[in-house]
């Protein structure tokens, strides 16, 4: 039914979080073996991940960061993979993501919305200079700008920050756009990135997750097996 739905579709759009790349070995935040349960000092993770406690304990906050946030020797797996064939073989017209790891765009999506921006980017608060990921993972404590000494923070969407609204509103496009909406990995639980589905004008919404979302009942598809799994039969199928 999968495979009958996107062969049928002309302008998908791949809506995705945590879940596509776990399989890449970045553990997602509410699975069992998610960040939700590892130790953060006493601190929940989301709490952490705050503008708040950015602001306020720099030095916890890049020690949590730079252990789960950021990973090396990562690389793109069977979904992101694929998602990436099927954007080449003009079925999926975007990727709407969550995901702040840039594998979608290492495994060759090209037209790849980051709603929560990108861990391989970096800028000096002060002066705005840019770094790369490797600058965070390699200073020792809080990372310092080497032209003014501020602080260098992740291009990423803390807890209380606001999405960038030129990102939202393309991702809102696609959505409302397209005869077909793909969810994969994600628990949907996450505002406003995941209010976002309401935007779609369809009746192709897919969910491909592991555990339930709040718009399981909405969906005309729900498949609970691994986003790797799934997508790549898809893509042997219809590439
Ligand atoms: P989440 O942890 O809330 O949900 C992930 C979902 O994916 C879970 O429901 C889980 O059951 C499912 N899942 C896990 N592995 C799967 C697999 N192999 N196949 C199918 N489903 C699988 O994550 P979320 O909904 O993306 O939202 C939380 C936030 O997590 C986002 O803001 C995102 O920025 C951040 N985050 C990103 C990364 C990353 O960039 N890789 C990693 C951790 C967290």
């Amino acid at each position: 039914m999968l495979i009958d739905s996107i062969s049928s579709s002309e302008n998908i759009v791949a809506f995705t979080g945590a879940g596509v790349s776990t399989e890449s070995g970045i553990p997602d935040f509410r699975s069992s073996e998610g960040i939700f349960q590892m130790d953060g000092e006493g601190f929940p993770p989301e709490v952490i991940l705050s503008r708040t406690f950015f602001d306020q304990y720099p030095e916890k906050f890049f020690e949590f960061y730079k252990k789960f946030m950021v990973y090396r020797d990562v690389k793109p797996n069977r979904c992101h993979i694929a998602l990436a064939k099927l954007e080449e073989a003009g079925k999926i017209r975007a990727v709407v993501t969550q995901n702040i790891d840039n594998l979608h765009t290492e495994a060759g999506s090209k037209n790849v919305v980051e709603l929560h921006g990108n861990a391989n980017k970096n800028y000096c608060m002060k002066c705005n200079k840019k770094y790369g990921a490797e600058y965070v993972l390699n200073s020792p404590s809080v990372p310092k700008c080497d032209s003014c000494n501020g602080t260098v923070r992740p291009d990423v969407v803390l807890y209380e920050e606001m999405l960038d609204e030129e990102k939202l509103y393309r991702a809102k496009w696609y959505i409302r756009d397209a005869d077909m909406v793909i969810v994969i990995g994600t628990s949907l639980v996450v505002y406003p990135a995941a209010k976002l589905i309401k935007y779609f004008e369809g009746d192709k919404l897919v969910i491909i997750n592991m555990t339930d979302t709040p718009f399981d009942s909405t969906a005309m598809l729900q498949i609970r097996q691994k986003a790797g799994y799934v997508m790549w039969k898809v893509a042997e199928a219809l590439t």
